[in-house]
């Protein structure tokens, strides 16, 4: 395990550590704003504030919020390309998206002050990962139209610091900078964090890494810990709320995403029923974006699982702190009745040390109900991992019987650019994987 060392580096102290109740004043204030910001744009989000008799802001209060209206990435595609932009589009200065539907990506857009408030909020993530001006950022995120890439760019210029765009891919080129450049910050998804740790083989000069964009756990947190000798942060943002910033772990605790809620407001709610959930326990995370100006929204469904945690933190921010994903309300595999989160089982399969940490999953389709096969490889030394306690692990872990298939290394498909591909569905003729 890494050692603690704090490191005092938050970007905009007044606002991290700002009193509970002072930020809640000013959250209201900014609610306010907001609401009187849609009703008077006139777009979708007026209208269904209309329909919940909501006519003004004037008058609401933080505490209204849960009855307010939630909107969702349909009605993004609804609106499709710029149908809930509130301002000008002479007014709009970039475009970014994400993973939509019939080939067009859910677009998002930002004025030029919605890209200083990135900038800061990615700036305060990697303030919170122990970054400074002095810092050497290595940001192998994709650049384009993904906002990895360029959300922690202008974040690590705001910071003062040093970036590296050296983008996803080309991973020996990427070895030959890590060791020229001698970058202390390394950000990128955690599986490609992996995939350039078994590159690098050996030790860096890594000091830190921001790693997300794909939900991970604490167990592929030690693997890459270890595997690059440096301490693995999550940071939680996507293209809709604002990119990368919504939320990212301190170095010193490490222990759940500081959110910046002074400017995204969040909440947990039962996926289900859209009610609130107490703090602690795990429910889809709702955001309200209260400062944004091209692209607000109100309460948006992230479908993201997560639970929330308003206790101080010791690195004396206050602001309330997500639990790392534990799934997404649309990858849950539903097994025998069984609601199951991939993220389970890549934990289980981490705590074995025998096994290599790429795995895929097989929904195998051909069986009803239906099955999952779960395809993983020995590491060189892993001969004694016994197939039948780990397959018992999966299934007291899961409530559900899983076959376990262990394949010739290299079977299971690695990641170069991008997210990695966790889930694949079998409904008959040739096996997704050979050996299967
Ligand atoms: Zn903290």
């Amino acid at each position: 395990m890494t050692p603690v060392t704090p490191s005092r580096t938050m970007f905009e102290p007044d606002a991290e550590t700002m009193p509970a109740r002072q930020r809640a004043e000013l959250q209201g204030e900014r609610l306010r704003a907001l609401v009187g910001r849609l009703l008077a744009a006139g777009g979708p989000q007026a209208a269904l504030l209309r329909q919940a008799n909501v006519t003004s802001g004037a008058g609401l209060r933080l505490a209204d919020l849960p009855r307010l209206p939630m909107t969702a990435k349909q009605d993004l595609w609804d609106a499709y390309p710029f149908g809930m932009v509130t301002v000008p589009m002479s007014e709009v200065v970039a475009v970014h998206g994400s993973s939509g539907t019939g080939g067009r990506p859910t677009l998002v857009a930002y004025t030029k002050d919605d890209l200083k408030l990135w900038a800061r909020m990615c700036a305060r993530s990697l303030g919170c990962a122990g970054a400074t001006a002095a810092s050497i950022v290595h940001n192998a995120y994709g650049y384009g139209l993904f906002t990895g890439g360029l959300g922690i760019h202008q974040g690590a210029i705001e910071l003062g610091a040093t970036v590296v765009p050296v983008s996803g891919g080309m991973t020996s080129r990427q070895v030959t900078l890590v060791r020229d450049l001698r970058p202390d910050i390394l950000t990128c998804t955690p599986s490609y964090a992996l995939r350039l740790g078994e590159a690098l083989a050996g030790p860096t000069t890594l000091r830190a890494g921001l790693f997300g964009a794909e939900p991970w756990t604490d167990e592929l947190r030690a693997h890459i810990q270890e595997l690059l000798g440096l301490r693995a942060l999550d940071i939680y943002g996507l293209s809709e709320v604002i990119g990368p910033g919504v939320a990212a772990e301190c170095y010193e605790a490490a222990d759940g995403l500081h959110v910046n809620e002074d400017h995204f407001i969040v909440e947990a709610v039962d996926p289900a029923s859209g009610e609130p959930v107490p703090d602690g326990t795990p429910g889809e995370l709702v955001f309200t974006t209260v400062t944004k100006q091209a692209l607000p929204l109100l309460r948006y469904r992230t479908g993201d699982i997560a639970s929330l945690n308003r206790e101080p933190c010791r690195c004396g921010r206050t602001l309330a702190r997500m639990s790392k994903v534990i799934g997404r309300r649309d990858d849950m595999l539903v097994l025998s009745g069984v609601n199951v989160y991939p993220s389970e089982v890549e934990r289980v399969l981490l705590a074995e040390p025998g096994l290599a940490p790429d795995y895929l999953l097989v929904v195998d389709k051909r069986a009803v109900p239906s099955r999952l096969i779960c395809c993983c490889e020995f590491l060189t030394d892993g001969a004694g991992v016994l197939l039948g306690s780990v397959e018992q692990r999966l299934r007291d872990a899961l409530g559900v019987r899983v076959r376990l298939e262990i394949l010739p290394p290299g079977t299971v498909p690695r990641t170069e650019v991008g997210k990695a591909v966790r889930v694949v569905t079998w409904d008959g003729g040739e096996p997704p994987l050979p050996g299967l």
